[in-house]
Order: C-alpha cells, then structure tokens, then sequence
C-alpha cells in the first residue's frame, strides 16, 4: 500500500532543557522521514512565541514542520500577522483549531475552527495546506453526534484538506466515524491521532479531560501494573501496534503521533508496523 501519511506532534517546551532534548526527539525521528512534525499552540495565545521559535529551529533543522494555530483570545491582526510571518519561513502547512482557552480567560471570545479556515483562506488563498481535528468519540462540548461531525463537514467546506483525529483506542469508533462522515458527502482524509501508552495516570488524566475513552479491560491491566513501568511500555506498545495496524489495513490514509516529545515509544512502533523510510508502507 503506498501513499500513507505519517506525523508526529510535538508541544512547545518550557525550559532551555526542554528545547535540548525536543532535539534530540527530532533528531532520532527523522531518520523514519515523516511527513510533517506538528507543534501545538497554546490558545489564548499563551506559547505564540514558544510555539513559533519551536516551529522556526525544526525547519531550520530541514525538516517539513506544520504549527497548530487558533484565534483563543486574540484579534484579526495578531493571526494575519503570524500568517504573515510563517508563509516568509516557507511553512506550508497549519493545524487550524478553536483551541480551549486555560482557566481564567473564560471571558475571551471562542473562534470556531471553521471561521478560522475562512479566515485563512481569504487571507491567504490556497497557500497553505490546512488540517483541522476530528473526533471519532465525539467532541465533548459537541451537541450531539450528527452535529459534531456537521461542523466537521463546515471545516471542510470552509477550505481545511485534511483532518487529524483526537487519539482513541477503539478501532470501531474510528470506522464508524469515517462512515458517518463519508454519509455526508465528506471524503477528505481523516488520519487516526495515536497516543502512545506510557503512563497511566497521566493518560487517565488527559483522556477524561478531553473525552477519549480508555477501554475498561486496558484500564484494568495498566492499573495492575501499578509502577512497573517496563511492562505497561511493553503492554501498550503491543496495544497501540494492534491498533495501528488494524486501523492502517482497514483503510486509514496514514497515522498521526502524538510524541509527547519523547521518541522511544514512537520509533517502537514505527519498527512494529515497518512502516519504511519514506513515509509509506
Ligand atoms: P471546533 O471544530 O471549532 O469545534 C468545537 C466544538 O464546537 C465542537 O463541539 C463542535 O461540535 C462545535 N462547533 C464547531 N463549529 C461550530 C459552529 N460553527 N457553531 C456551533 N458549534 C460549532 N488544543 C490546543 O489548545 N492547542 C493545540 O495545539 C491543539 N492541537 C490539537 C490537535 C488535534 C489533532 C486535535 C484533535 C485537538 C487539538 N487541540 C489543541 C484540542 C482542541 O483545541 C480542542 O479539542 C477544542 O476544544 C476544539 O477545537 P476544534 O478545532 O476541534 O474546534
């Protein structure tokens, strides 16, 4: 099967230690020679410049680099401006999101993700290749299922090429999803977000607060696990290739990483899946 995208995600770090070992991270992974390497934003505009210094070393690194971007708070001309700026970096490709704002600018005016694509389009024409999120378990603010995925539909009718999802460790749920949207006349690419497993509690954490479910029976054996570390890496990589390759024989157009900018876990399943060089498999 050719022609399959692989990712990876990367956050901004916080620390000149942070920046180090993000990297190392690239530097052991772009021997796999991904696609793209995403760097998330905080909305709100709270790591604009962190997010954009990490996208700026990463494609002085020579590497294709995407940022995430969404209005959070922030005016027209701070977005146009930051357009402005990575269309002169030679980026060409964007995460377009309505973000969450953090705790304490509840009252900043949200920007739906397909206003931003608009938004982006008219400012910038075709220049940029635009990928927005999707959910296979549902947004949680999402009205109901139709609805989320009606708003997905608008993304794409907005301009947005592509859609990376919210991680989910359920196979069904992703097929599902993709038959629902293909139902409504959506046949761009969706390509499945992976989580890696590699800690429990801070997975549990994260999966509650942005509604992705973690199956009972993995809940369960990652719990007994308790600290043992060496075997829920052991137990989710087996997990997460089992996934993947389910996901990629039952059509996936390709697998989006979710680094947590560590890339042990990932290179593991690049080499489960022997998903070669080139990005395809
Ligand atoms: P939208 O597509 O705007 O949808 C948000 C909610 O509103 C949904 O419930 C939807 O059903 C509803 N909706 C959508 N459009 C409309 C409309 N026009 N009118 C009424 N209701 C509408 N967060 C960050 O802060 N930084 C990141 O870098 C980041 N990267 C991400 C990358 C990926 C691949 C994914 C899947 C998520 C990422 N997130 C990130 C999380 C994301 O910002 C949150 O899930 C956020 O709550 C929704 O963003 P969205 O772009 O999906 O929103």
């Amino acid at each position: 099967m050719t022609g399959k995208i692989y990712s990876c995600e990367f956050f901004p770090p916080k620390s000149a230690q942070g920046d180090e070992n993000l990297a190392l991270t690239w530097e052991k992974l772009r021997v796999k020679n991904p696609a793209f390497f995403s760097v998330t934003y905080g909305a709100g505009g709270s790591t604009r410049e962190k997010t954009f210094a990490t996208v700026k070393r990463i494609k002085e690194a020579g590497l294709e680099v995407a940022p995430h971007l969404s209005f959070g708070g922030d005016n027209k001309e701070v977005v146009t401006d930051l357009l402005q700026r990575y269309r002169e970096m030679g980026i060409k490709r964007l995460v377009a999101l309505r973000g969450d704002l953090p705790s304490g600018m509840g009252g900043s005016h949200l920007v739906y993700a397909n206003e931003l694509v608009d938004f982006i389009r008219e400012k910038t024409g075709d220049y940029f290749q635009i990928e927005v999120a999707a959910y296979p378990e549902i947004h949680p603010q999402a009205q109901n299922y139709d609805k989320d995925i009606y708003y997905l539909k608008k993304k794409f009718d907005a301009g947005a090429n592509s859609a990376i999802t919210q991680y989910f460790y359920n196979a069904d749920a992703y097929f599902y999803f993709i038959e629902r949207c293909q139902s409504i006349g959506i046949n761009n690419a969706i390509v499945p977000g992976i989580m890696p497993i590699t800690n429990y509690s801070n997975l549990a954490r994260f999966s509650d607060a942005c509604g992705a479910e973690i199956p009972r029976w993995i809940r369960k054996r990652l719990e007994a696990y308790a600290d043992d570390s060496a075997s829920i890496l052991s137990f989710g990589l087996d997990v997460v290739t089992d996934l993947c390759e389910k996901l990629l024989q039952g059509g996936a157009p390709g697998l989006h990483f979710y680094t947590m900018n560590k890339a042990e876990q990932v290179l593991a399943l690049w080499d489960n899946l022997q998903l070669d060089q080139s990005g395809q498999t």
